[in-house]
């Protein structure tokens, strides 16, 4: 029987390929198709790769990368436990969001990747994550997004897997670099609830140990 790892080989290397198959590839330099542990409990998804995934071919390796790394050390667990993906796999210009027709080209291949793994919960990285993964109609503002669990939702695969949304690591690291004081505490509480928003998910995708 093929495992998760050997999945997840066959959609980069089989299925997605050199692939051009929507005009983000004409700009882009390396597929940034993800990474991490393929027996995860636990899925991040991100917006997109930026300039250093880009160069790099893998996500979230620029500034903040590791503000993601930290927030992920921070509710309990660690980057290497976790597998990080995005929602389209190739740099949009000038990080600009990717577009409809983009993410439907790309989405096949997080699909498939959601399916190899088939994590106990997903963790959205910002509002386009959490609004493509949960596929809301009209695309709601972060703070809606987080008052709920949404779920993720295969048939096909017979999935349902809850959607932990939070803000994205690279807004969370634009607000630590503002200078001003009142700023300053601001930021320091968005990224305490971004891992707090994490902790939930890491405690989701543990076995309910209820010996008492
Ligand atoms: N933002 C994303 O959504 N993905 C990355 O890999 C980097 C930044």
């Amino acid at each position: 029987m093929s495992t998760a790892a050997d999945r997840l080989e066959a959609i980069r290397w089989e299925e997605l390929g050199n692939c051009t198959r929507c005009p983000l590839h004409e700009s882009r330099t390396k597929l940034v198709f993800g990474s991490g542990n393929p027996d995860a409990n636990m899925m991040f998804v991100g917006e997109g790769p930026g300039f250093h995934e880009d160069k790099e071919g893998s996500p979230f390796v620029g500034n903040s990368g590791q503000v993601l790394s930290k927030m992920i050390e921070h509710a309990g667990t660690r980057r290497e436990k976790v597998y990080i993906a995005s929602v389209v796999k190739c740099r949009p210009p000038k990080n600009r969001d990717p577009r409809p027709e983009e993410v439907e080209t790309c989405s096949p291949y997080l699909r498939a990747q959601i399916a190899a793994i088939r994590p106990k919960v997903l963790v959205a990285l910002g509002r386009f994550a959490a609004n493509t993964l949960s596929r809301q109609r009209s695309p709601l503002l972060m703070a809606a997004l987080r008052e709920r669990t949404w779920d993720y939702t295969d048939p096909g695969e017979g999935l349902v897997i809850p959607i932990i949304s939070t803000y994205h690591p690279s807004y969370v690291l634009r607000q630590l670099q503002d200078q001003g004081h009142k700023s300053r505490t601001a930021a320091r509480n968005l990224y305490q609830s971004v891992v707090s928003d994490v902790r939930r998910a890491v405690a989701m995708s543990q076995p309910l140990d209820l010996d008492m």
